[in-house]
């Protein structure tokens, strides 16, 4: 436990295992937090599993079976690089509310297809419901992310609050072998509404019978998760693996989910 804030004065500590923890003035020190919460809500894409990797690899397979080195595309890497600003692009609209979700599915692949100028409707068809099909059933985690399930569900309820549809969020758990540690799986479909509106934390709070002060929500996305949360009063920890510069203040900032365990 030698990160944990001993002054309350706030600012990073580091651990050992190369994992840092900021802590805000005020969090972590005498203030124990183990105590004060019993539930940890989790989001899921890029905090616990490891979106990243596991689209990478579906992009490669596609790639190959549908031989888009032929169709133009020269690398693998160009097409994994390019989905990659699409579909941020078009989530960052849908985080905001200006798009709906069927028009990243309607409109991923034609974009991408685009930008290395191939005009196929069919392959477009095709590379989009396959890759809905085969990314959620890869298993990949973020680092460490057993490790602390294991140690958290012996300290705490958990539950998984994440935009999503039920049956998608379902099978990258159940591919990730991580079901069984959460109570509950919040997705935006179940509650109705999506990150970062408070209706989905409030959902969440009822479900797992947990007043907002006595929870803490981990996620990687400053808006939806770290705002949502905020929203809703409860507790932040902003999982910033990149360490990506930022002004927000966080409660706790941790670059590898093995530094929970300083402060829960
Ligand atoms: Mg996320």
């Amino acid at each position: 436990m030698a990160t944990v804030d001993p002054t309350g004065e706030g600012g990073w500590r580091e651990g050992d295992m190369n994992d840092k923890v900021k802590y805000k003035n005020g969090k972590g020190g005498a203030e124990q937090c183990h105590k004060k919460y019993c539930t940890v809500f989790f989001d899921l894409d890029h905090t616990l599993w490891d979106y990243e990797s596991n689209s990478c690899a579906t992009l490669a397979e596609l790639y190959d079976v549908h031989d888009l080195k032929r169709r133009g595309v020269n690398e693998v890497q160009a097409f994994q690089d390019q989905f990659r600003l699409v579909n941020n692009e078009l989530w960052d609209l849908f985080d905001t509310g200006k798009i709906a979700s069927d028009v990243i599915r309607k409109e991923r692949f034609k974009r991408i297809l685009a930008h290395f100028a191939i005009v196929d409707e069919k392959l477009d068809r095709d590379l989009s419901a396959e890759y809905l099909d085969l990314c959620p059933r890869k298993a990949q985690l973020m680092p460490y992310a057993i490790e602390m399930l294991d140690y958290l569900s012996d300290r705490y309820r958990l539950t998984v609050i994440t935009n999503g549809f039920d049956e998608i969020q379902h099978l990258k758990l159940a591919a990730g072998n991580i079901t069984r540690y959460f109570d509950h799986i919040v997705t935006s479909q179940k509650a109705g509404h999506r990150k970062p509106a408070r209706g989905i934390f409030d959902y969440a709070l009822l479900q797992s019978n947990t007043a907002c002060h006595e929870a803490i929500m981990i996620g990687d996305n400053l808006i939806t998760d770290i705002g949502g949360a905020r929203g809703a009063q409860i507790d932040t920890v902003f999982f910033n693996s990149e360490q990506r510069e930022h002004e927000e203040i966080i409660d706790f900032e941790i670059n590898s989910l093995i530094a929970l365990k300083h402060f829960l």
